[in-house]
This record gives structure tokens, sequence and C-alpha cells, in this order.
């Protein structure tokens, strides 16, 4: 695919990873959708995606409602024009262990915090890929769809919930690539190590500290290095079922 024109939706594209996506696509011609909760974020992503050269739209929509997300992608083709290309981005941590014993004491993770991180992570990309590929379908010219999974898929402790959304959306890729490609739509994952954005500033300085002692590259990635592997995604049409890992050589 040549992203010269070509509109992509990027979810979670108001700060973090999905901005930087938003970016560096635009800098290659794409037109963005910018989806998020965030209005101020996203406006300061479409300032970002003009400086880089192109243009791009605001959507504010929770990637977990049905109705937002289906109005939200009936107006993308309405205002843009057809859709070529979806990044599933947007994505919460709520981290915890299952069961714990604290001073004689066992607690649960809630089902609150198991749902919460399933509706955005698992179902919101559901949802999203769904509609899109209505969209792409509709548009007649193929598309290419990426769901955002982590290194987490392998499971990682204090993640029950995380972990197995991130297993899943790299599941649904490899369907979706399957389901999709009599249609000339093709789907991706992408599994992405320890990256320095907003979400992991949150993480205690020792514990970042020893985490990256771990990673084989020693440094946490870029945004960068995940746009960039996105933009290889959606430009290799022979790329499809594929779930890449871009985590500077760390198994968890
Ligand atoms: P971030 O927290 O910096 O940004 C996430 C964005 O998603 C925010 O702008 C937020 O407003 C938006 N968002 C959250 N819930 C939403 C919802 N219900 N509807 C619409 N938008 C919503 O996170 P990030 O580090 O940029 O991560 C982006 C993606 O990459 C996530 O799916 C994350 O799980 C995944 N990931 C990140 C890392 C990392 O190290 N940063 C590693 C592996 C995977």
């Amino acid at each position: 695919m040549d992203l010269q024109n070509k509109v992509v939706a990027i979810t979670g594209a108001g700060q973090g990873l999905g901005r930087a996506m938003a970016v560096y696509l635009a800098a290659k011609g794409a037109r963005i959708a910018i989806i998020d909760l965030d209005q101020g974020h996203m406006d300061e992503t479409k300032r970002q995606v003009e400086a880089a050269g192109s243009n791009g739209n605001t959507y504010l929509c929770n990637v977990a409602n049905e109705e937002q997300v289906e109005s939200t992608f009936a107006a993308i083709a309405a205002d843009m024009g057809g859709l070529h290309g979806l990044v599933n981005n947007a994505g919460i941590l709520r981290d915890g262990l299952m069961v714990k014993v604290k001073d004689g004491e066992v607690s649960k993770m809630s089902l609150a915090q198991w749902q919460s991180v399933i509706d955005v992570n698992l179902t919101g990309v559901f949802l999203c890929g769904r509609e899109a590929a209505v969209q792409m379908i509709n548009g007649g010219e193929g598309g290419c769809i990426i769901n955002i999974s982590s290194i987490s898929r392998a499971g990682n402790m204090g993640q029950s919930n995380y972990s197995a959304a991130k297993a899943g959306v790299a599941s649904l890729a490899v369907v979706w690539a399957k389901e999709l490609a009599r249609y000339g739509i093709r789907a991706n994952a992408i599994a992405p190590g320890f990256i320095a954005t907003e979400m992991t500033a949150g993480m205690k300085p020792e514990a970042l500290e020893k985490m990256t002692a771990g990673i084989p590259a020693k440094r946490m990635g870029q945004p960068d290095e995940i746009a960039s592997a996105v933009a290889f995604l959606l430009e290799n049409d022979y790329m499809s079922g594929r779930v890449v890992e871009v985590d500077g050589g760390l198994r968890l």
C-alpha cells in the first residue's frame, strides 16, 4: 500500500504510541483519523500531523462502546472518504495479582478490574476491527488492520487481565487475516516490549531500572520504533496474519 492520501484510523492517538504513529504515517502522506477519549490531546496530535505535512480529523470515542464505535467509523467514511488502514492501539493497564495474601488476609483481583481491561483492550479491538472491515469492504480498495498486542501476551505476573487481552488481540489478527483476505484486507499484530511513553512513565524508577537491565538491548524502545513497524505492515502487501515482536530482544 502506498500511504500517500490513504486514510488510516488510529485509536488511542491522543498521546504515546498512537500519536507517534499518527505523525510518522502523516509524514508518509497518510491522512489520519485520530480516535481517543481526550479532545485536548487529540487536538495536539492533529497539530503535529499537520506539521508533518498531512491532515487529520479527530473523533471523540470510547472504543469499548458499540454505538460510539459504529457512529465514529461511519463518520470517518463520510468525512474522509473511505478507510484503508486501522491501528487498534488504545489500551489501559489495571495491574494486580489475581489473588494475594497480605498480613494473613487473602484478597482478589476484582471483576471490575478484570472487566475494564477486557472491555477496552479486547472488546474495543473487536468493535473497531469489525467496523473498519465494513468500511474497507464498502470502499472496495481493501485495507490493512494492525492490532497492538504486547510482549505481555506471553503471560506477565500481575497482568491476568492485560495478558489475556493482549494474547486475544494477537489471535484476532490471525482470524481476520483468514476471514478478510477475500476482500483484499490484511491483518497483523505488533507486540511491543517496554517503550518510553506516558504508560511506562508511571513505573517506579527501581522497577524501571531492573526491567531495563533484563532487556538484551539494555534500553527501552522509542515510540518511533513501533511507528516504523506499523508503517512496514501497512506498506507491505504480502504481510498478513503475523505478530511482529519489537522488543529489543526481551523474552518474558
Ligand atoms: P498511553 O497510556 O500513553 O496511551 C493510550 C491512549 O489510549 C491514551 O491517549 C488514552 O486516552 C487512550 N484510550 C484509553 N482508553 C480508551 C478508550 N476506551 N477509548 C479510546 N481511547 C482510549 O499508552 P501507550 O504506551 O501509548 O500504549 C499504546 C498501546 O500500546 C496500548 O494498547 C498498550 O497496551 C500497548 N503497549 C504499550 C507498551 C509500552 O511499553 N508503552 C508496551 C506494549 C504494548
